[in-house]
Formats: structure tokens, C-alpha cells, sequence
């Protein structure tokens, strides 16, 4: 029986209620007590399952050896290993003799290996990935399971995962999911922000217990206590899904003193396009195209990118679209490109590094594709680069627009001049940010990757989760260090990380000096009406002793919260 409140970290300050799906292990494995197993049936069905678990094995590396390539395909390689590993072959064998049925005896063998490579470092510790994938195949094939499909799946649904990739959460479809709950993750994981733009209920980072919730169980998943709820009683059930949320606020807001705060939304999909435009959204501050090229086998052309540019443009005839081009890289994967696996991902070749690859037109074509798209749609276009870590990078950057326009205007086809901007995502980018505000019309602060990179924490560990808090006196002091370097080049300056949605925090945001504040859909009504009850001048004041206080509870005592 499962522990009634599990708790994690909330993603979305919203509840939902629904029935539990597993998704990556569709089974629920049996509850061994009073099972009578038969070894001998159970250990031929293990030995069956390997022998189906190889054939399927051999013919996707065959598939992906064709399609993508031989480096690709050797992943196959590793699986088919760990398959018919002699090692985790006896102790399901004898785990089955002891009286366990096949299923759990194999979850159980897999689960002390996946431990083992949990506690090594970089490429040894993805090896648990490899070890889960084979795992999850042979509880498919022992269990007939099908996999989940995520884009259809019966109305009511609670997902619930040990993770959740960008790919998998592109296919959520917020009218038919109550909300997602998952084993592990951080309130910036790309599961996590993704939710929030869809007024999602989530939880993230349970941790192991989320796994003894069964399939069909019904739960609440509490995305602002940051708990989920295993068999709800009525009144619990009830008040989980009465929803909440301030009044939509639809004008533009301004400071009781008068300074104007643009409050945008944060979007990746079209799914999230409607919710942004519903909940008063001024325009859009990011527009995360990666998602573009997230769910396919070769990357959409230039005229599918200008066709998915333009809708978000028309969806604002009277607002400012920025679209950042391609972050790729750390944890957004895209399989059918053909990168070499990193040890230290979200210290590799990320963002615009990715870009600048003189081997690639991937940029070329999306800047085009951009371009066009300024020239035709409603909105204002403003194009942002992500990651940028030098003036050299941001330079490389502004050649490679320079000649997208030169292609076009060779192809007689309009361009737009479009604003141009740069996010501030890593220390480098918060020192060199005067030069860098030189060259553009605007700075957005990621504060998603600058707290990661300025703090030394990964965003998506929640053991470190009170590192990765950008309320530190050390990441404010980055924060205002760009603002006025913006502001002294006569640059705006924004912000589009998970910081800028808290409601909590907009008095502080107003008062370190930021222009716009732009973020996942869920709260921009409660964003703008803080920033209609702010006054700047106390404000600023106010930001300052938090910012040059020494630690963070000193922050938190100066803001009250
Ligand atoms: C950020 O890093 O704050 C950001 C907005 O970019 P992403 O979350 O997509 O990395
Ligand atoms: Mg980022």
C-alpha cells in the first residue's frame, strides 16, 4: 500500500485530480505476497522475453543504423549486452526459484545494477538510462504491455514517470491530462516549465516512493503544495478541483509611479499558445523554437519554421514576439542530428556554440526562415540568441544574420530589420554584458541557466535545489549587474527564466530595474496585478538591501517572504 501524501516539489500552483498512468513502465508489477508462482513457467517466460527483447533489439539498430547512422545504432549494442548479462540472468533466476514472478524478480535484478551506476560519474552513470530501457522492454513484454501512448491518453489522466523528457511533455495534451507527477526533476526542469505554461497541475522530484503508486490509483496531484495525494476522500477530491488563479488581467500594466513592465509569456509549443493570449499575456518574451525540432526524424524546413513563426506573430498583431533561435544541447536532445554524446552536457555545446558549427546550415535556414517571417507577420519579431558566453560568440552571431538577410535579398524575397537581443544566461555574459548590450537592442535574463552556471548547481538535481535558488544575494547582485549594464547602453532588458513568474517576487524584479518580465502562462495574472500594486521607488530601495545582503534568509527577512 502506498504512503498516502507523497511530496516533492511543485511545478504549477495548481491542483488536479485523476487517474494514475505510468508512463516508461507501463506495467504495475503483481504483489507478490499470496501470488503462487511456478519457476519453472516463470523462468521460460523470462528466457521468452529475452529472445523477443533481442530480435526487437536487433532489427531498431538495423532501423537506426540505416536511417541515422552506425554511431547511433551502437546504443543498441550496449542494450542487447545488458540484456544478456549473465550476471543479471542468475539473479533473476534466482530470485524466480525463491518464489518471486518473473516480473518483479527482473524489476528487482535491474534495480541493484541501476543503483550501482547511479553512484558513478558522467558516461558510467548513463549507463542506468541504457539499464532502465531494457528493463522497461522485458516488463513490457512479461506484462503485455503496450506502450503509453502520451498524445492519447483517456481523458482524466495523471502521468505519472520516473522522468519526463522535453520530447515526452511536447506530446501531453492539456485537455485530456489532469496533471503529471514524476521520480525525479527541479522546479527548471524543461517538464517542470513546460507545465506551468499550460496551467498544468505537476509535481516534480518525489523521488523513489512515487513508485509504489498503482496504475488506476486516483490521486490529487498538488502542484502548489508540492504533494501528491493517493486515494482522495471527497472533500479532497473536491477542493483539488475547484482550481484557482487571479482575474485575467488583459491591458498592460504600470507601476503606481508610472513605469511601464511588459508581461509576457513563455512558449515552446502551439499548444501554449491560446493559454498565453487567454491569461493577458502582452506579448511574448521567449519562444523556445528548439520544440520545433523536438518529435520528428529530420528538421523542419525553412518554410514550416516561417509557417510556425508567423502563427505566434498573428497571434499578437499588436505585441513583441521574441523567438530565441535553437538551444539545443544539454538536456534537449535531438536524436536525428548527429552529436556526439558529452560528459558534462550543460557545459558542452549548448545554444549558440551549437549554432555558430560552420558544418551545419541549421542556423542559416532558421535565421531565413525568421527573417521572412518579420517581414509578413502581425507582430513585432525580435530575435534573441541563447547561451552566449563571449562578444566573439555574439559577433559570429550577428555575421550569420547579416548574411541570411544578404541570401534573401539575393532571393528578391522582403526582409525585416528586426530588434536583436541576447540572453544573459552565463557569468561570462553578466561581466561582459556592456559590451554585449553595445552591439543589440536588449538583454533577457535566463535565470534558469544563470543560477546553474553562477551557483555551481544543476537545475535539474533536486539535491541541490537550495543552491539553484536565484533568490541568493550572489545571483541578484548578476541580476543588477546586468540591468545597469543594459540600461547604460540604452538597451532594455528583461527576463525570461522561472524567476520572473513568481508572483512573490515582482516587487523585487521591478525594483533591481528589469523592463519586462516575461514566463510560463500560469501567473501572469497574478504577475500583472502585483506590478500594478508596486511602486517603483520603494521598490528600487528596497531591492537594493536585498541585494547587497549577505545571505539568502537576509534576502528573504528584506522581502518578507
Ligand atoms: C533560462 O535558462 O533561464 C531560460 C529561459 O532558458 P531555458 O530554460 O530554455 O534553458
Ligand atoms: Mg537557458
Amino acid at each position: 500500500m502506498a504512503e498516502r501524501t507523497l511530496h516533492g516539489t511543485g511545478a504549477t500552483p495548481r491542483s488536479g485530480v485523476g487517474s494514475v498512468v505510468w508512463y516508461g513502465r507501463d506495467i504495475s508489477l503483481l504483489d507478490p505476497d499470496g501470488v503462487e508462482v511456478d519457476p519453472e513457467t516463470e523462468i521460460e517466460r523470462f528466457a521468452d522475453a529475452v529472445d523477443t527483447a533481442r530480435t526487437e533489439l536487433e532489427s531498431e539498430r538495423e532501423a537506426t543504423a540505416e536511417r541515422v547512422g552506425e554511431d547511433e545504432a551502437a546504443v543498441f549494442d550496449a542494450h542487447i549486452q545488458f540484456l544478456e548479462d549473465p550476471t543479471i540472468e542468475d539473479a533473476v533466476e534466482t530470485m524466480v526459484g525463491n518464489g518471486l514472478p518473473a516480473p518483479n524478480a527482473v524489476d528487482a535484478a535491474f534495480g541493484e545494477h541501476i543503483e550501482q551506476f547511479e553512484g558513478m560519474d558522467g558516461r558510467m552513470a548513463e549507463r542506468a538510462d541504457d539499464l532502465r530501457d531494457v528493463r522497461d522492454r522485458l516488463l513490457r513484454l512479461l506484462t503485455d504491455g503496450e506502450r503509453v501512448d502520451l498524445g492519447d491518453l483517456p481523458e482524466g489522466s495523471v502521468v505519472l514517470a520516473e522522468r519526463l523528457t522535453p520530447s515526452d511533455t511536447a506530446q501531453l495534451d492539456p485537455e485530456r491530462v489532469a496533471g503529471f507527477a514524476t521520480v525525479t526533476g527541479g522546479r527548471t526542469s524543461h517538464a517542470a516549465i513546460f507545465a506551468r505554461s499550460l496551467a498544468l497541475p505537476a509535481v516534480v522530484g518525489i523521488g523513489e516512493t512515487l513508485e509504489s503508486v498503482e496504475g488506476g490509483t486516483e490521486v490529487v496531484v498538488d502542484g502548489d503544495d508540492g504533494t501528491l495525494l493517493v486515494g482522495p476522500d471527497d472533500d479532497e477530491r473536491e477542493a483539488a478541483a475547484s482550481g484557482s488563479g487571479a482575474a485575467i488581467v488583459d491591458e498592460s500594466v504600470e507601476t503606481t509611479d508610472g513605469k511601464h513592465i511588459e508581461v509576457a509569456a513563455n512558449i515552446g509549443q502551439p499548444a501554449e499558445l491560446d493559454p498565453a493570449a487567454q491569461r493577458g499575456a502582452d506579448g511574448v518574451g521567449l519562444y523556445r523554437t528548439e520544440f520545433l525540432f523536438l518529435d520528428r526524424e529530420t528538421p523542419p524546413s525553412e518554410d514550416e519554421q516561417y509557417e510556425a513563426v508567423r502563427e505566434v506573430l498573428d497571434t499578437f498583431p499588436d505585441g513583441r514576439v521574441v523567438v530565441r533561435t535553437l538551444d539545443i544541447g544539454g538536456d534537449k536532445r535531438i536524436p536525428y542530428l548527429d552529436l556526439p554524446a558529452e560528459e558534462n552536457p550543460f557545459l558542452g555545446e549548448r545554444g549558440i556554440r551549437r549554432s555558430l558549427d560552420p558544418d551545419s546550415d541549421l542556423f542559416a535556414t532558421q535565421l531565413r526562415a525568421l527573417l521572412r517571417a518579420a517581414a509578413d507577420g502581425a507582430g513585432d519579431l525580435a530575435i534573441m540568441f541563447p547561451l552566449v558566453a563571449t562578444v566573439e560568440e555574439l559577433d559570429g552571431a550577428l555575421d550569420a544574420l547579416d548574411a541570411a538577410a544578404a541570401d534573401l535579398e539575393g532571393r528578391e524575397t522582403e526582409v525585416a530589420d528586426p530588434e536583436v537581443g541576447v540572453m544573459i544566461e552565463t557569468p561570462s555574459a553578466v561581466f561582459m554584458a556592456e559590451e554585449l548590450a553595445a552591439r543589440v537592442d536588449f538583454l533577457s535574463i535566463g535565470t534558469n541557466d544563470l543560477t546553474q552556471y553562477v551557483m555551481a548547481a544543476d537545475r535539474e538535481n533536486e539535491r541541490v535545489g537550495d543552491l539553484h535558488d536565484p533568490t541568493h544575494p550572489g545571483v541578484l547582485r548578476a541580476i543588477r549587474q546586468t540591468v545597469k549594464s543594459a540600461h547604460d547602453e540604452d538597451a532594455w532588458v528583461g527576463m525570461c527564466g522561472e524567476m520572473a513568474g513568481d508572483p512573490d517576487l515582482t516587487e523585487l524584479l521591478v525594483g533591481l530595474g528589469l523592463d519586462e518580465l516575461s514566463m510560463s502562462a500560469v501567473t501572469i495574472p497574478e504577475v500583472k496585478t502585483a506590478v500594478s500594486e508596486t511602486e517603483h521607488s520603494a521598490a528600487s530601495e528596497r531591492a537594493d538591501r536585498a541585494r547587497l545582503a549577505a545571505t539568502r534568509s537576509e534576502v528573504h527577512d528584506t522581502l518578507e517572504l
